[in-house]
């Protein structure tokens, strides 16, 4: 216990002393938000400190509050768990141990606290804020501090971030580090997948998660399981029954492996607890296979965060700093959070409340009310888990009348996540009745349909065949980038041939480009007045009418490894400056938020262009950086280029100026990622949201259905585009997007979301403002 002491407190300056605590489970991540926090803080001109080993170094005080420099932060953005240590701390939980650590506090004039923990670590926070006047008064009264001593500190601000693999609280989206652990679990099940396919095995997986079931329903709808079990949503009572009816069935159509995922705390509807070796037993002796566990344990919690969560964490960890410079006495401790893409601060204690309240609910055996505490993506995610797997779902289909013929056509480069939407579109259409037709090779092979595809390129798509597409990259349909324009006539008369009621369209800019052309064509071709959606699926993410297309998240994520690796390979060897150029055609998406991801130290895009002033001043800043480095251990550096940056001054010449300017001191390279941005296996985030969105389409296409042509025609939601606009999931009408939205001539939105956040890759790497005032 450190010791409480008479010496006066340090006095704050004026600017604020913000502190960081990581606390409750480490998740991959939290080195993200630390140094974001850090980095955010001295930008602001700001003191900042670290407490490490959670409550218990605020506890303990002395050496475990640490001043934090712009450098003691390097390279920490790629590091797994924590590196300011994390610890469960009894003492805090008591009064004393609270009025011990607001002691240390002043003690070091630190009036602002930003937390990155789970629900319990926030809990605690808040009790802290809540608690602080009264602790500031026992510090006076018991002669600890004088009344003139606190008073500088009577505003304690509290700043909450949500640092947890669970992805457990509600008021957020996702938590810093579900979708790391998310990517451990789908790798995992990847890799079991392949095993349980050669000996047409089951496996049952146990995933972490004691009262919250995201990581086992999102790991079920990315890896395609043929069973859950989450504690927010337990099976019916006669699951047994219900579990080994599925995977019999299943087996039936062909499947050669079957895959349930358990939740560690999944129970039936009276709370008695499943665990994997039941499940397991049910099915070697009701189903007869040949059944293993495999329980993943912490390997969930480990290794590097995926370029989500470097994002996440380090927006989060700025907007942490943001909301403890507006602050006021009356402003309620917020809690950072994200809804769809856009970051919100809610209030902490109602975040809180509210978990609280889900957990009580399972404990209350209610769970429609635990399931609506959940975010609202939770229950569409297990909508659309239910109808991916489904299969005999009499009740589900539709009378014969409502149901369409469904063209599904990929246009444009492939890109991680089509097959998985396409996947969710034949699920949906065979639950509900609907005959998926797949349209290969895009509208060329659409338009070759009789002549030299022997299989011909217009088929019934399969529950079997798509089944197995859940976590497969490419394209298995085909895809082309050739427009419906190049052959109008004969698009139309395929549409009409093939009776295509209604057009799912999945792709990057090109299916953009399809829906508008085929949309304009309505008034001299019948056969388009069809209702048709375009999902966003490109790694440039630079589709109009969205935030997100399906693919951009793997893309990042193969280059966050590539960069990650030539990063290391930079520092170990000599002090060297990498400079890569990355894909995006004429968005500097990709650029800016790998850029944010590794902690690069300069992005050129196109949208900015690359200025002789800008490569000066980026040397002299370089020049300077390693200067600073001498003896740092982590001195690998980047800069990202995107391909079109600038037609003259190119990766190659970028390299060769600063090697040349370099006086000697350091040396510099070019490097070329390309086609390995494409990425391999999708990631699961673009697998999730391939169904989520693959899912929603359809529904919006049924919603369509019935109409006549000429109110399709009429009807400007007919053709639609589906994305994440801000905080909220949309379809948006092709008509408007394309006349008020897209920058037809480079091809991406008019207005990109993520252009301010060039300024925080600026920020977080130190650069000065003289590199981009020209
Ligand atoms: P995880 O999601 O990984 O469990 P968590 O933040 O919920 O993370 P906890 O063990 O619940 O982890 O809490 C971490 C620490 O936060 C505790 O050891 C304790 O120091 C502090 N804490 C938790 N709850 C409270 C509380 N009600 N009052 C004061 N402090 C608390």
């Amino acid at each position: 216990m450190a010791q409480i002491t008479l010496s006066p407190p340090a006095m704050p300056t004026g600017s604020k002393r913000i502190a960081v605590m990581t606390s409750g489970g480490d998740s991959p991540g939290m080195s993200a938000a630390v140094r974001a926090v850090v980095r955010q803080t001295l930008a602001s001109g700001c003191v900042s400190y670290a407490i490490y080993e959670g409550y218990q170094g605020l506890v303990d005080g002395g050496d475990m509050i640490k001043e934090m420099q712009w450098e003691d932060v390097r390279g920490w953005i790629s590091e797994g768990g924590t590196l300011i240590g994390t610890a469960r701390c009894k003492a805090f939980m008591e009064r004393p141990g609270r009025l011990t650590a607001a002691n240390n506090m002043i003690e070091r004039g630190i009036d602002a606290l930003v937390i990155c923990g789970g629900d319990g670590s926030l809990t605690g926070a808040d009790k802290f804020r809540a608690e602080w006047p009264s602790l500031l008064d026992e510090l006076v009264s018991s002669g600890k501090r004088t009344e003139e001593a606190v008073k500088p500190y009577r505003h304690l601000n509290i700043v909450g971030l949500v640092g947890s693999i669970d992805n457990d609280l509600s008021g957020t989206d996702a938590t810093i580090g579900c979708y790391s652990s998310l990517q451990r679990i789908c790798q995992a099940i990847d890799y079991i997948d392949s095993t349980a396919f050669s000996h047409q095995r089951a496996f049952v997986v146990e995933v972490m998660g004691r009262h919250c079931g995201w990581l086992a329903l999102m790991a079920g709808v990315s890896c395609g399981a043929d069973f859950v079990f989450c504690p927010e949503n337990p099976p019916s009572e006669n699951w047994e029954s219900e579990m080994c009816s599925i995977v019999r069935k299943h087996r039936e159509l062909g499947k050669r492996k079957t895959i349930v995922i358990v939740a560690e705390g999944a129970h039936d509807r009276n709370l008695n607890h499943i665990s994997p070796t039941m499940v397991k037993d049910l099915l070697t002796n009701k189903v007869g296979l040949d059944t293993r566990v495999t329980t993943l344990g912490h390997v969930q919690r480990g290794g590097p965060p995926c370029a989500y969560d470097r994002m996440l964490a380090t927006l989060q960890g700025v907007e942490a700093v943001k909301a403890v410079l507006d602050s006021t006495p009356e402003t309620p401790s917020p809690v950072i959070c994200i809804v769809e893409n856009k970051i919100v601060r809610k209030d902490l204690m109602e975040a809180i409340r509210l978990t609280k309240e889900a957990a009580a609910n399972i404990e209350k055996k209610d769970f429609a009310a635990a399931l609506k505490g959940r975010d609202a993506e939770f229950e569409e995610f297990l909508q659309a888990f239910n109808i991916t797997t489904a299969t005999d779902k009499a009740d589900l289909l539709l009378p014969p009348e409502k149901r369409m013929r469904v063209g599904i056509i990929h246009v444009g480069a492939p890109a991680g996540g089509m097959n998985a939407a396409t996947r969710a579109a034949v699920a949906y259409c065979l639950t509900k009745g609907h005959t998926p037709i797949a349209l290969h090779n895009g509208f060329p092979g659409l338009c070759r349909h009789h002549d030299d595809e022997p299989l011909g390129s217009v088929r019934e798509i399969k529950w079997l065949d798509a089944e197995q597409w859940a976590s497969k990259g490419g394209s298995e349909i085909g895809t082309n980038r050739g427009l419906p324009s190049e052959d109008f006539k004969t698009t139309a008369y395929c549409l009409e041939k093939y009776k295509i009621d209604a057009l799912f369209v999945v792709g990057g800019f090109e299916a953009f480009t399809s829906v508008s052309e085929l949309r304009k064509a309505r008034d001299q071709y019948d056969a388009f007045k069809i209702p048709m959606v375009c999902l966003p699926a490109t790694v440039s993410n630079n589709v109009p009418g969205t935030e997100f297309s399906i693919g951009s998240d793997t893309c990042l994520n193969a280059l966050i490894d590539y960069c990650d690796a030539i990063k290391q390979s930079a520092s170990a060897s000599r002090r060297r400056v990498f400079v890569v150029e990355t894909q995006g055609g004429a968005s500097g998406y990709i650029a800016t938020i790998a850029g944010l991801s590794i902690g690069a130290l300069a992005v050129y895009t196109p949208e900015e262009g690359i200025h002789l002033n800008m490569l000066v001043e980026d040397i002299k800043f370089l020049k300077d950086q390693f200067a600073k480095d001498k003896g740092h251990t982590r001195s690998g550096k980047i800069i990202l280029r995107n391909e079109k940056a600038s037609s003259v001054y190119t990766t190659e010449f970028i390299a060769d100026c600063i090697k040349e300017e370099s006086g000697g001191k350091f040396d510099s390279r070019f490097a070329v990622p390309g086609h390995v941005q494409q990425g391999g296996i999708p990631s699961p985030m673009d697998r999730v949201r391939a169904v989520r969105f693959g899912v929603k389409s359809l529904q919006y296409l049924e919603s369509m259905y019935g109409k006549s042509k000429d109110e399709i025609a009429k009807d400007p939601m007919s053709a639609s585009v589906i994305g994440i606009r801000g905080a909220r999931v949309k379809f948006s009408p092709m008509e408007k997007i394309e006349q008020n939205e897209t920058d037809w001539k480079d091809r991406r939105p008019k207005d990109e979301f993520w252009m301010s956040l060039v300024n925080v890759v600026d920020t977080l790497s130190g650069r000065p403002k003289a590199s981009r005032s020209t």
